[in-house]
């Protein structure tokens, strides 16, 4: 009976040296698998070419590499591209590459479909299938650094957790791969150029603060008002406003880090001005910005982004109120890159 190869990037580097001296050979070989995998990203043991043969077919014969697969890549207008990425058992995602003039920023997944219900978002149409493995999410991240270096001229400088998935319901995976892309061994990337955008699960914001982790947070929240918020992420009734920003002020305490809020402005939702009221009121403990963001209507155009009065109005007040605000466009709404597009339709 054939025995399930394990995936070698399961492995810390103590644990690929352990395994070296059990061998019989080196710990030492364990260090220079170890950087083929993480910082040359090999695909295969036969691209490890200072191992020797002999041992590049005993890893073969215990181990696999299960590499992500870049199934197929769009190009927008816009110069965004979108990555339809296949896992190791057929199952797919989405990453985005978003250039602009000063960065360019890799928007990955962290699971596949999504285990919240936000009724604005084409990813939470899809059914929680799994968790991403820390490399899978290391591998997008990988994959659209090298298109960045083909197609723009420079490396990724930025990454944001906005893809497919609520990253804090995969914490531990996510942690480890952002381990990996800071690590000198991995990306080297500083870890304050990289944002994981939470829906507010406030139990892991308070634990993220308790991590010290180093990274920075934003938060979808586009309502304080409890029943609009329940009404658009129904998850609000299990995780209501108090909780979330009783977290939040956890988190302002232990990191004394700005907090971002990712917030649309929709037709009739919440487009008064109690609703941008509401939201100065919520942000008031903490040095805030909010980022109004442009909203890319899913196939039933149920929810429609508001008109530009309705965002000037949100800006004025939030300015008044000393909080910094964005209005950001969206890009590669043509290829469905775009915020809440990510749908796995192409
Ligand atoms: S917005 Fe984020 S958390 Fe909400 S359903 Fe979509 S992917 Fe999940």
């Amino acid at each position: 009976m054939e025995t399930k190869k394990k995936d070698i990037r399961a492995l810390t580097k103590d644990q690929l040296r352990e395994f070296f001296v059990k061998q019989g050979d080196k710990a030492f070989r364990g260090n220079q698998v170890y950087e083929w995998l993480w910082q040359k990203s090999a695909y295969s043991f036969e691209d490890m070419t200072n191992i020797s043969l002999e041992t590049r077919q005993m890893l073969e014969d215990n181990f696999v590499i299960n590499h992500i697969k870049v199934d197929q890549m769009q190009r927008s207008a816009d110069g965004t591209i979108k990555n339809a990425v296949r896992l190791h058992d057929n199952l797919i995602v989405e990453s985005v590459l978003i250039p602009t003039a000063t960065r360019t920023t890799a928007c990955v997944s962290s699971q596949v479909g999504c285990s919240l219900d936000c009724r604005f978002c084409a990813t939470s149409r899809l059914k929680r299938m799994r968790n991403l493995n820390p490399d899978e999410i290391y591998d997008q991240v990988v994959a659209i650094d090298n298109e960045s270096r083909l197609y723009h001229n420079r490396p990724l400088s930025n990454i944001v957790f906005m893809g497919m998935g609520e990253p804090l319901m995969n914490y531990n995976n996510v942690l480890k791969a952002i381990d990996k892309i800071t690590s000198p061994e991995g990306l080297g990337m500083s870890p304050k150029r990289i944002v994981v955008s939470t829906s507010g699960v406030p139990k892991m914001i308070k634990k993220m603060a308790d991590d010290n982790v180093k990274f920075k947070l934003a938060v979808s929240l586009h309502s304080a008002i409890d029943d609009i918020r329940t009404s658009i992420m129904p998850f609000n009734a299990t995780f209501p406003l108090t909780d979330l920003r009783e977290a939040l002020q956890y988190w302002y305490a232990a990191t004394k880090n700005r907090i971002t809020y990712e917030y649309v402005i929709w037709d009739g939702i919440n487009d008064q001005r109690k609703d941008a009221e509401a939201l100065v009121e919520f942000c008031k403990f903490a040095p805030s910005k909010v980022n109004l963001i442009e909203y890319n209507p899913i196939d039933d155009g149920e929810f429609q982004q508001a008109n530009s009065k309705v965002i000037d109005m949100y800006v004025s007040i939030l300015e008044a109120n000393n909080i910094t605000v964005t209005v950001r466009r969206s890009r590669g709404k043509d290829i469905d890159a775009a915020c809440g597009q990510l749908a796995n339709k192409s």
